[in-house]
């Protein structure tokens, strides 16, 4: 294996994004051990790693900033691409700034390369509502790029309107948008509507419910031993996790694979050597259902949940 770089893509604001990037949520119920982050993160680095997602809210940051440390200065800050995400309970103008500041300081870094608000909707510690408008917060994510502490920003998990409702107002262009995106939630008409605004997609969960472990009773398929799938990635040498990147790739979508296990981080990347063919992509685009993992119900009655909410 050893050293494999991904290539770059061009944001709308002239800067450059590796495409494809280490996850780092650890999941709703699980807490983190003392290093393990650490470890993932400097295992990705040695493998070719140069674009690491996290946030705030996945309590781990410490950790991405102490792996980093120790990867620095032998691979230099301005060749690692670093993304993380503003919280719920921050979506007041003036809270951004300072909330990035605290992540900063966990990360040990003078600024991240791409700032995104996690979610539109916006919430307290103490679980109630906070229904600060998202352009006050976006507002505040302009303050975060002037003051050059994040030299991008983007959102997660917003929709066209949304996006197009900060357009009309004449606010900045968001250079991303991170959603979930895998072979159940592939999204056609999202990408096609970035693509169009020039907004670089990031995928997370790329996977999807692709494994046992992880996939609920009533997911729809593929698992990871789909005949049809093992067969292709049979043909090129690789895994059916491999195949699934590559998919992603080929849509123009940044994957962001988790993996704490240093040999799954290293197979995650080794995806830029082979090109699927136009019929293994429509296999692969049969398993679209609108299927999320995340639709985050808990938010349903709030006004700017952002998902098709589902026929109850
Ligand atoms: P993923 O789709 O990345 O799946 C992670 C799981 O897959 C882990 O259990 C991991 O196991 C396993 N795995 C990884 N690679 C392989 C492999 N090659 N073979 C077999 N198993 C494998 O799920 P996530 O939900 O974590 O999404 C990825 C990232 O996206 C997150 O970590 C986070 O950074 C981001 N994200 C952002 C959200 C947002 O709201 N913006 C929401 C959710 C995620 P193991 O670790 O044990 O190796």
């Amino acid at each position: 294996n050893g050293n494999i770089l991904a290539p770059k893509l061009k944001l709308n604001d002239g800067r450059e994004i590796p495409a494809l990037a280490l996850g780092t949520w650890l999941g709703n119920n699980t807490k983190p051990s003392s290093n393990e982050v650490e470890l993932a993160v400097q295992w990705a680095i040695e493998a070719g790693y140069r674009h690491i997602d996290t946030a705030w809210a996945y309590k781990i940051e410490d950790q991405v900033g102490r792996g980093l440390a120790k990867k620095f200065p032998d691979v230099p800050r301005n060749e690692i691409f670093v993304t993380t995400k503003l919280w719920n309970d921050r979506h007041a103008r003036d809270a951004v700034v300072p909330a990035l500041r605290e992540s900063l300081e966990k990360l040990r870094l003078e600024y991240v390369d791409l700032y995104l608000i996690h979610w539109p909707v916006g919430q307290f510690a103490n679980l109630t509502y906070d229904l600060t408008d998202y352009l006050e917060t976006w507002r505040g994510m302009m303050d975060a790029k002037e003051l050059g502490l994040a030299k991008s920003i983007g959102l997660s998990n917003f929709n066209e309107q949304m996006i197009d409702r900060i357009i009309e107002n004449g606010l900045e262009m968001p250079a991303v948008l991170q959603v979930e995106l895998n072979l159940n939630l592939q999204q056609p008409e999202l990408l096609k509507y970035c693509k169009e605004k020039n907004i670089i997609v990031m995928g997370y969960t790329p996977f999807g419910s692709l494994f046992y472990s992880k996939a609920k009773p009533n997911a729809p398929p593929p698992r990871v031993d789909d005949p049809t799938l093992v067969k292709i990635a049979e043909k090129y040498n690789k895994t059916v996790p491999q195949i699934t990147l590559r998919y992603l790739i080929e849509l123009g979508v940044i994957p962001i694979p988790k993996s704490l296990t240093k040999s799954r981080i290293e197979q995650n990347i080794d995806v830029f050597d082979f090109k699927l063919t136009q019929e293994e992509k429509s296999i692969l685009k049969s398993f679209d259902r609108e299927y999320r993992t995340i639709p985050q119900l808990k938010w349903l009655n709030n006004p700017y949940y952002p998902f098709k909410r589902p026929l109850m």
